[in-house]
């Protein structure tokens, strides 16, 4: 992606922007985070532009931040709720979670260009759809509870619709903009999603606040089995297992998996490479799942960790 969109940026910036420009290092670790604010601070930069996916973008943010600059993102892929918030996932160098660091304010401008987003392949759009989809169920769950977003406040009324008008565009458009993605003919229902992914997400999950699906997902990066899905991949599963542990009905949790199914996204811990389902991993994504102050306590329900192998389980 950097070879493919270095020209054009060179190009846009010749005459009228002095611009550095670095390539990101892969992950958006604390060792990747001092490297970008000091190549920027040497360059005496008076913005900084994140180009690409979710972890070049969380590493352009918290840099910015750092350096007290205004921050433009620029997604290449519509692959999770990276662009929009003001949250920079923080990994540890071998690819496991290390912690969300909350800025204090979110991008200040973010230019999305589906011609761009549609270049890339199919699997990122569905990730996104992954992350989109556990928008609604987790702000639900927040919104029951009665715990707080990530602002540390209760999600307002309209962050819960912005959730529902989420789920219910990438229910509805999902397989057909998945669909254009893969035929690289992007349409009404690509953009529909595009903008689901990016904006209806970001919003609804920072503002409607975080639970279950998302702290499966960060129980599994315990795993190194996962290392090679993508987020949105992995929190798919969390939103199954988010709603085994929430009691959904039957049809329900059947419609969701068969909706994942329609989009590409994994339905079985085997689809996000744990091939193998052992007593001892269930019992490290569990644990991380369900450890003290984890988001997994924001669910309606208490969940336990033995609650959250049986959810596994069922998704072995
Ligand atoms: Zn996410």
């Amino acid at each position: 992606m950097f070879d493919l969109l270095k020209p054009a940026v060179d190009a846009a910036c010749s005459d009228a922007i002095a611009a550095t420009v670095i390539r990101h290092g892969g992950e958006c670790s604390e060792s990747e985070l001092a490297r970008t604010e000091s190549l920027a601070r040497d360059a005496g930069a008076d913005v900084v532009v994140g180009i690409g996916g979710g972890k070049a973008l969380d590493t352009a943010k918290a840099a910015a931040f750092k350096l007290g600059r205004p921050c433009v993102i620029v997604p290449t892929i519509a692959a999770s709720d990276a662009p929009c918030s003001a949250l920079a996932v923080v990994y540890h160098d071998d690819g496991k979670v290390a912690y969300d660091l909350f800025l204090p304010r979110n991008p200040d401008l973010v230019l999305v260009d589906t011609a761009v987003i549609a270049k890339a392949p199919a699997r990122f759009l569905s990730a996104g759809i992954g992350d989109a989809l556990a928008t609604f169920y987790e702000a639900d769950a927040c919104r029951r509870s009665g715990a707080n977003n990530c602002m540390q406040t209760r999600g307002a009324p309209l962050a819960y619709a912005i959730a529902e008008q989420c789920r219910d565009t990438v229910l509805e458009y999902g397989a057909a903009a998945v669909a254009n993605c893969i035929a690289r003919k992007p349409g009404p229902a690509f953009e529909r999603i595009v903008e689901a992914n990016i904006l209806l997400s970001g919003l609804g999950f920072e503002s409607g606040g975080v639970a279950g699906a998302h702290a499966i997902h960060h129980g599994l990066c315990e795993l190194d089995d996962v290392h090679h899905h993508l987020h949105g991949e992995k929190v798919a599963i969390g939103v199954l297992a988010e709603l085994i542990l929430q009691g959904a009905p039957a049809e329900e949790f059947e419609r969701i998996r068969a909706f994942c199914v329609s989009v590409n996204l994994p339905t079985r811990l085997a689809d996000i490479g744990i091939a193998e389902v052992t007593d001892e991993k269930l019992r490290i994504v569990t644990e991380r799942a369900c450890r003290p102050g984890e988001i997994m306590h924001n669910e309606a329900v208490a969940v336990t960790p033995e609650a959250a192998v049986r959810a596994l389980r069922k998704l072995a």
